[in-house]
């Protein structure tokens, strides 16, 4: 059986975000970026699946421009056997929907029995993508995934889901998609020996276009602004002065 990993390029966790001057979006030249911690996630589980011999190969794949082909290649370096670079321009925005429909059509040619992506992207925080591609193909979704068990003689995987009110557990008919939360596991670093069998690893280049995808933009950014500056908090003398602040500053009592 083959998965494919959805992987996204994004400005790096740990970059604090800069609005540019103009108000259009965040800065992102000359900013770090990195693989999206919760396709990370996505990627070791494949990856740890096919070590333990319940699959045959792991296919990453990744949307953007020229760039997410490093982000591929950290993928290779981790354990993915070969990759796909979806080239989509910079300046053209990319949402869920036109993602999922470019996952599509590669699905149908790949013909994954798994396609797992991060349960999220942590620059635009949608999580959208997974729930549309499992709409898209009308297959079987376990989103927010904490354990993931294959079966492959039943053709089976089940899915733990973290949910507001605890786990639930979901058995899924394969083919299916499955979104990854943060306590799935710990992703691997890749090594340097890795790293350097990365760079004759294969990456397929293909345009939407070639997938007969559109890619689609129905909203318009009009503005992206910083959250505003929180004022500096104060250390009151005693639950009376707490109180009295409740009442006749916040007034909320
Ligand atoms: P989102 O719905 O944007 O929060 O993204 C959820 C997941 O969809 C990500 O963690 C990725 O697995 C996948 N995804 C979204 N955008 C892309 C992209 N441009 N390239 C590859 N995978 C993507």
């Amino acid at each position: 059986m083959k998965i494919m990993v959805a992987i996204k390029r994004v400005i790096d966790y740990a970059v604090k975000i800069r609005v540019k001057t103009d108000k259009s979006g965040v800065e992102t030249s000359n900013v770090k970026m990195s693989m999206n911690p919760f396709c990370e996630i996505a990627l070791e589980e494949a990856i740890r699946i096919k070590d333990s011999g319940r699959a045959a190969e792991v296919v990453a794949v990744s949307i953007g421009p020229a760039q997410s082909v490093d982000t591929l290649r950290t993928g290779l370096a981790m354990g993915a056997d070969r990759a796909i670079h979806v080239e989509a321009p910079a300046a053209a925005p990319l949402y869920p929907l036109s993602v999922a429909k470019i996952l599509r059509a590669l699905v149908e040619i790949e013909k994954p029995g798994l396609l797992l992506l991060g349960k999220q992207a942590i620059d635009d925080d949608c999580n959208q993508t997974g729930q549309m591609v499992a709409g898209l193909l009308q297959w079987p979704q376990g989103t927010f995934a904490s354990k993931v068990i294959l079966d492959q003689e039943k053709q089976v995987v089940t899915v733990d889901r973290e949910v507001d009110g605890g786990i639930e557990t979901l058995s899924l008919d394969l083919p299916a998609v499955i979104t990854t939360d943060l306590r799935l596991n710990q992703p691997r670093y890749a090594t340097l020996p890795n790293i350097m069998k990365a760079k004759s690893k294969p990456i397929k280049k293909i345009t939407p276009q070639e997938l007969n995808v559109e890619i689609e933009c129905d909203m318009e950014i009009v503005q992206v602004t910083e959250p505003p500056k929180r004022k500096a908090g104060v250390i009151l003398s005693s639950v009376d002065e707490l109180v009295d602040k409740l009442k006749n500053e916040a007034r909320v009592l």
